[in-house]
């Protein structure tokens, strides 16, 4: 049907209130509920530089929609999908490939596998899909594409060298994604290995073990040789079943894409999640703005298949140009139809990058929360000392302007770090540093992604501007 501005701004990747405003100046006054008509819709199509067809107002709302409800009827139970984090050198890469080949050579397949970003094991019958490019670094770049891929978060700790830098992060990444974890307490095997001195410290960190009175599950594995990797895989199916997961398999595809290149005889290669429906070889597909249809369709072990449902992890070819990680796939019944959504959102894509502040800025916030569409604002606040990232944390958390509260995601002393400005960005958030200063590097980071950073060195400051912030009344030029 017709859509409201606030669908149509959504659609264009602009605000509500710039659309209203210009609705306003032609003697139309207009709510964010308004439903315009195909007139209305192309003078503001014109106004804003932007062809707005009918058809693409309707096929692309949808694709961006992704996911029409389901007949709870057709809801099937899928698999658990799993990322591994940690810091360096704790063993995410064995602990993923010790899991693989002893899951994966029990089949009748010759275990000659294929690394194609993601893999899917059976544990007690059941299956479980693991994403197996380890690290925060893919799980934050899909984030901030808006991607949500993972139902369990693995955390690895060497029960050698404890909680370090990179295990906070992880730990505040999963957070900020509500993605509940699992801590694996690696390298048993090795003579120091402190597992209570893990736990400790992952208390600290909010993630106090079942048998202290908390809610983490923690594992003592040895991802070299294979004790409690099985434990650590039954607990994976024991989180994931409290969420209850499933998908309808009776329909189209859609998911994301993991992984994709360029190969020199093939094209396009990518890598799919399929997250709700099946994908079936020769299906017409848009990912993110290339488009197709699947030439062919291999499994992890390189077998090519011909229908794959949700949470399998599966390779296409047959694109027109290499997606991102992070893009989203719909299948379609016809190439046609794909090839006019995958214009649309190529459009779409560059008018986005054009305005190029998907992110949150303080100067945008009043706005949004004038039009209800925050509750919260997240802030990463990074300080010299740990005792003023406390101090300007607790203070931001005490504001309140019409139920509208900060939400302090990270609060570390430390330098202001590439790896703050992606978890910015993944999570919509603003840096405030206080008696910190970025260096250019992350300067740049920061403009690239969008990210607002606010320095200070007085609490109140910060304070004070954020609450003028929330009620509108910042200073336009800062
Ligand atoms: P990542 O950086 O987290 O992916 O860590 P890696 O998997 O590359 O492991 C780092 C090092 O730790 C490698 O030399 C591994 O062989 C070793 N390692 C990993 N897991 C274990 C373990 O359970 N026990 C022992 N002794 N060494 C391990």
């Amino acid at each position: 049907g017709q859509p409201t501005v606030g669908e149509l701004a959504k659609l264009m990747h602009k605000q509500a209130s710039d659309i209203i405003k210009f609705l306003f100046l032609m003697g139309n006054m207009a709510t964010i509920n308004t439903v315009l008509d195909d007139e209305t819709v192309e003078l503001i199509g014109m106004e804003f530089n932007i062809e707005v067809t009918k058809e693409h107002i309707v096929e692309e709302y949808n694709f961006e929609e992704l996911d029409e409800e389901d007949d709870p009827k057709l809801l099937e139970s899928r698999p658990p999908v799993v990322t591994i984090m940690g810091h360096v050198d704790h063993g995410k890469t064995t602990l993923l490939d010790t899991i693989r080949k002893t899951k994966v050579t029990e089949g009748e397949f010759g275990g000659i596998t294929q690394h194609i970003g993601a893999y899917q094991v059976t544990v007690k019958g059941k299956k479980v899909s693991f994403l197996d490019t380890p690290g925060h670094e893919a799980f934050t770049a899909m984030r901030a594409r808006g991607a949500k891929v993972t139902d369990v978060t693995v955390i690895v700790v060497a029960a050698d060298d404890g909680v370090m830098p990179q295990t906070k992060e992880a730990v505040d990444h999963a957070k900020a994604a509500g993605v509940p974890m699992i801590v694996a307490v690696n390298k048993m095997d090795k003579e120091g290995a402190n597992p209570d001195r893990v736990m400790s410290e992952m208390s600290e960190l909010g993630c106090m073990p079942e048998e202290w009175g908390g809610d983490t599950i923690f594992v003592p594995v040895s991802a070299k040789n294979g004790d409690g990797v099985n434990d650590l895989l039954e607990n994976i199916l024991v989180v994931a079943e409290m969420q209850d997961l499933k998908a309808n398999p009776h329909k189209m595809a859609t998911g994301t894409v993991i992984e994709a290149k360029l190969d020199k005889g093939r094209g396009a290669v990518a890598t799919l999640l399929i997250q709700n429906g099946t994908l079936h070889a020769s299906d017409a597909i848009v990912v993110g703005t290339a488009f197709g249809h699947v030439r062919k369709m291999v499994d992890d072990l390189g077998r090519e298949i011909k229908t794959a449902g949700p949470s399998t992890p599966v390779e296409i070819i047959g694109l027109n140009s290499v997606p991102i990680a992070g893009d989203v796939f719909k299948a379609f019944d016809q190439e046609k139809k794909a090839r006019q959504i995958a214009e649309a959102r190529l459009q779409a894509r560059v008018e986005e990058e054009r305005n190029a502040s998907s992110a949150m800025s303080l100067e945008d916030l009043a706005k949004q929360i004038e039009e209800g569409e925050i509750q919260s604002i997240n802030v990463i606040v990074k300080a010299d000392v740990q005792g003023s990232a406390e101090a300007v944390k607790s203070s931001l958390e005490k504001i309140d302007v019409d139920g509208v509260r900060v939400n302090v995601i990270r609060s570390t002393a430390g330098a202001i770090t590439e790896s703050d400005i992606m978890l910015a960005s993944a999570s919509q958030a603003i840096v405030v540093g206080f008696n910190v200063r970025p260096n250019a590097a992350v300067r740049k980071k920061a403009e690239d992604e969008g990210v607002q950073i606010r320095l200070h060195n007085i609490i109140y400051k910060v304070i004070e501007e954020m609450e003028s912030a929330m009620k509108g009344m910042l200073a336009p030029v800062y």
